[in-house]
């Protein structure tokens, strides 16, 4: 599942492609990827032709992103939000070149013919094309007439702060913190405090602060959510810019979710040994999810 840190990239990776373009013509090959989202969606013929409808001939003059949806505002203020879920991908093919902008979920080589069998939209625009393909077809494509309708149809519902926003502040997030109880990893990945960390960027975080995961959030000192808050800071926008560099390598197929899964200090290295200290490193569930961390350099 794409984390935002890839998401993010996504978007930024997109932005000069698709911004200012012009939907000529939309094709649904999947109903119920535009009929809702959740598991009570149920696919509609009217939806998909209100959906190619109400896009068709607006141009995109936005490409914003809250959490994990990539939200694109067209000119009539109306919006398209994507969601790509488990294995959404968005992938854009310039007229002027064989180069694919991609991101989401890694693109098989086999699958880089466009469109293929998981191909589900296509977005006809001036300059090139752009197609949302979803293996497993979790994710979501919804047309709302503005970004108010969105909010009251339940998108973006008790989110948390965006790291990568230039409003993210130390008070707001100890605030955030105070409220919650549990440990650091379960409030992590509930989203609430702070939105993008996923079962990787939580732990990156946590050795990042020196702090167990394990640790419940009403132990924490000032000092040491002072630490977190540095490290988001730190992890998640250096995340975001080599998830950037690392659409293309999509393509090559490693199996490898980007770059940054070359700076993993803890994720997925569970019985290895510390970078810092050489300790191995400890695998445990929790929260639900296997957690990595180091008992020596995390207090
Ligand atoms: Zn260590």
């Amino acid at each position: 599942m794409p984390e935002l840190p890839e998401v993010e990239s996504l978007r930024k990776s997109l932005e000069p492609y698709i911004l200012n373009q012009k939907i000529l013509n939309v094709e649904v090959l999947r109903n119920k990827i535009v009929s809702g989202r959740g598991t009570k969606r149920v696919a509609s013929e009217t939806k998909k032709s209100d959906f190619i409808s109400s896009i068709t001939g607006h141009e995109i003059v936005r490409l914003d992103r809250r959490a994990k949806n990539i939200i694109a505002v067209l000119d009539d203020n109306s919006v398209i939000i994507v969601h790509l879920k488990m294995t959404g991908q968005l992938v854009y093919k310039p007229n002027s070149t064989q180069t694919l902008i991609s991101g989401g979920h890694p693109i098989e080589l086999s699958e880089s013919d466009l469109p293929n069998k998981h191909t589900y939209i296509i977005f006809y625009m001036p300059d090139g094309t752009l197609y949302y393909n979803d293996v497993r077809q979790f994710g979501y494509v919804l047309h709302y007439i503005n970004h108010e309708a969105a909010v009251e149809d339940g998108h973006f519902q008790g989110l948390g702060l965006e790291s990568t926003s230039e409003n993210f502040e130390l008070d707001d997030f100890s605030t955030r913190m105070k409220l919650k109880t549990g440990n650091l990893k379960k409030v992590f990945l509930d989203q609430k405090v702070v939105v993008g960390l996923g079962n990787i960027y939580a732990d990156e975080v946590c050795f990042g602060a020196k702090i167990r995961p394990t640790r419940s959030i009403k132990t924490l000192s000032k000092k040491e959510i002072k630490a977190l808050f540095e490290a988001i800071n730190i992890i998640i926008p250096h995340a975001i810019s080599l998830g950037g560099s690392s659409i293309s390598d999509y393509l090559l197929a490693d199996g490898s979710r980007g770059n940054y899964a070359r700076e993993h200090k803890v994720y997925g290295r569970g019985g290895k040994e510390c970078y810092t200290c050489g300790t191995i490193l400890d695998k445990i569930q929790l929260a639900g999810r296997t957690t990595v961390f180091c008992s020596k350099c995390q207090k």
